[in-house]
């Protein structure tokens, strides 16, 4: 394990040109039509961006010339700078991130048998204080742009095709938005982001293979399904709302209930109705880990097209939580299955650099009162600011 260096409070100035890496298709559309360029230009620009990695307009060999230097003039394509990046002993890979303002954010691979699973941020820390997170506690910076999103997928995908990276020399073959901070609360950029995941011209992935992480923002919820199709899970922890509101406070905003019934609306706008989405619980030892909380689970999901992944709770310092036992896990694994459920347990990855779920905390700037203001600007009177088209 390597350990990193802390994240300084340099701050890089950031470019005053456009940068390119975050804008999805429509807006590069719009970008080459206001230069008086024709739209295609904005396909071949996702191609060098996301696809072959480059960020000199002066590699763009099938740009124009005189386009190329036009570029270059009011253009860039910036992403955003490593600070360290910590192997684990069991293939897991942190990238500590610095973003303009100079906060630090994290981003996580996790390679398994067959597949490469790459865990981003959405937000500079999180205003919503679940209990039983690291990320919750480090207070909230500001909201990702689109470009520091995607970012972290063209950052990774860079280096785990670097000659040196081998044997994690894998391709990354899902995104979840797990990482830090709460993505319905950063709607319009996030939406931005898993579009250009799921683009040809960009990263490819399939629907099922882009996951979005949500602890509930209703009213977003119910905007996702009108601009994407990518797929849900609900970070839900506690199967009642008395012990969901300690354990989630967004739950006193916006009970289980209203939760479940517009993640099934969502199911329910997409074509394939096959679809189904992914439960979360983090399992404590003590809290919500009995045998009765399993079956008010059952109870609860009743026809929810659902599976549940179980996640046993990972420590972090200053927390108060013990991770649950083994024997209360597997037992509330096996009242789910005889429910009728497919619930899973989540391996623990990456503890070592802690980058296991709930320990994701960067180096967040200014914990002062942005949380309060920020949740209540937002929470409590969610709008669409600007809500993406198709
Ligand atoms: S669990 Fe998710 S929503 Fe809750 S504080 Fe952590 S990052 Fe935010």
């Amino acid at each position: 394990m390597k350990t990193p260096p802390a994240c300084d409070s340099a701050v890089s100035t950031p470019g005053l040109k456009t940068n390119l890496l975050g804008l999805g298709e429509q807006k590069l559309i719009d970008f080459f039509e206001n230069l008086g360029e024709r739209k295609f230009r904005a396909a071949q620009i996702m191609k060098w961006v996301h696809v072959r990695g480059v960020t000199d307009f002066a590699q763009m060999t099938d740009l124009s010339k005189s386009l190329r230097e036009r570029l270059a003039s009011i253009a860039e394509v910036r992403p955003p700078e490593v600070v360290s990046r910590s192997d684990s002993e069991d293939g897991t890979i942190k990238w500590l991130i610095r973003t303009d303002g100079g906060s630090c954010i994290e981003a996580v691979f996790i390679p398994e048998n067959g597949r490469g699973t790459l865990c981003v941020s959405s937000q500079i820390g999180c205003s919503l204080d679940c209990s039983f997170c690291a990320t919750g506690k480090q207070g909230f910076n500001r909201d990702l742009n689109t470009a520091e999103i995607i970012g972290q997928v063209w950052i990774a995908l860079r280096e785990l095709t670097l000659p040196e990276a081998a044997p994690n020399n894998r391709a990354v073959t899902n995104v979840v938005l797990m990482g830090m901070g709460e993505p319905l609360l950063n709607f319009d950029n996030v939406v931005e982001a898993v579009n250009l995941m799921m683009h040809d011209c960009a990263y490819g992935l399939s629907k099922r293979r882009v996951t979005l992480s949500t602890a509930g923002v209703v009213p977003a919820l119910d905007k996702l399904g009108d601009v994407t199709d990518v797929s849900l899970a609900i970070s839900l922890h506690a199967p009642n709302d008395e012990l969901r509101d300690q354990l989630v406070p967004l739950n006193r905003k916006y009970p289980i209930a209203a939760l479940l019934d517009s993640a099934r609306r969502y199911l329910q706008k997409l074509p394939d109705q096959r679809r189904k989405i992914t439960i979360e619980y983090t399992l404590i030892d003590q809290v919500n880990d009995r045998q009765v909380h399993a079956r008010q689970l059952a109870e609860l999901l009743g026809n929810t097209p659902c599976k549940i992944n179980l996640i046993p709770f990972n420590p972090f310092p200053g927390s108060n939580y013990r991770r649950v036992s083994n024997n209360a896990m597997y037992r509330f694994r096996d009242i789910l299955h005889e429910a009728g459920y497919t619930a899973t347990v989540r391996t623990t990855r990456g503890s070592d650099i802690a980058a296991a779920c709930g320990q994701l905390a960067g180096e967040v700037n200014d914990r002062t009162r942005r949380s309060q203001r920020y949740r209540n600007e937002k929470v409590n009177n969610w709008q669409p600011v600007n809500i993406i088209s198709g």
